[in-house]
């Protein structure tokens, strides 16, 4: 069965101790509310890595992730962190590919295929996002751009590898506009990808693989979404910044 995962990301929102105050809070709701078998990821500021790391201990539901990761081990790069640097702050997972990283940093699917295997090679998992602009949408290129996205970021990777990565398909249309795509647009889409992966790596590591959800997603629409057969869970931006909204999400697979 594979793992159905609610991950915040709180893009460059909260100061150290806001971010500190709503994880406090988080982790009392998740441990007072929190019933079924879904994990919930807090993807933060790297500033608050290691203190949600350290609150989070003995919490089983929650694990903490970063936004991104530079590609190279280490060396000469100023104002950038290594895997390594992530992985010694406790976290577990990392954004790659987000596509407010694609559009404002230049990232490509060449620099996220070596971001991934930096990450993986440091024993993190990737959240890899994709996904299609409102352009290629309009233009119906948005199968071919999941599968040149899935191609060029992950294919080189072995089966075994790719069993670590999570998928999140975020309609770069949806994402902060309020507009969610409706529940059959992510599951035709989810589906597509699960038999592209099918196709790729056999059956099995399809099955396993978690494809979460991401773009304006909601207390209100997530169920809708979640209760779809290739929708894993979801990767939440704007309502992630509110402790009461963000579990909700979570619990909607209690
Ligand atoms: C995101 O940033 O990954 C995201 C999905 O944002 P929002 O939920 O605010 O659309």
């Amino acid at each position: 069965m594979r793992k159905k995962i609610v991950a915040g990301n709180w893009k460059m929102n909260m100061d150290y101790n806001e971010g500190l105050a709503l994880f406090s809070e988080i982790l009392n709701m998740i441990k007072d509310e929190v019933t079924g078998q879904q994990q919930a990821v807090v993807c933060s500021p790297f500033i608050h890595l290691h203190s949600l790391a350290q609150l989070a201990k003995g919490y089983d539901k929650v694990a903490i992730g970063a936004q991104n990761a530079h590609q190279n081990e280490s060396g000469a790069f100023t104002g950038e962190t290594s895997a390594k640097m992530i992985k010694s702050t406790g976290a577990a997972y990392v954004i790659l590919g987000h596509s407010e990283r694609r559009q404002y940093f230049g990232e490509n699917n060449e620099l996220l295929a070596k971001k991934t295997d930096t990450v993986l090679a440091n024993g993190l998992k990737p959240i890899f996002c994709i996904g299609e602009t409102l352009e290629e949408r309009e233009a119906e290129k948005h199968f071919d751009v999941i599968k040149t996205q899935l191609a060029e970021g992950l294919y080189h990777l072995s089966a075994e590898q790719f069993g670590q990565v999570v998928i999140a398909y975020e309609p770069v249309w949806a994402i902060g506009t309020g507009k969610t795509a409706t529940s059959d647009q992510a599951q035709e889409i989810h589906a597509f990808i699960r038999a592209e992966l099918t196709a790729k790596y056999g059956l099995e590591v399809a099955d396993d693989t978690t494809i979460l959800y991401g773009g304006s997603a909601n207390p209100k629409n997530a169920p809708e979404l979640f209760a779809q057969p290739d929708i894993d869970g979801g990767l939440i931006g704007g309502a992630s910044l509110k402790s009461r909204d963000f579990l909700d999400i979570v619990k909607v697979f209690n």
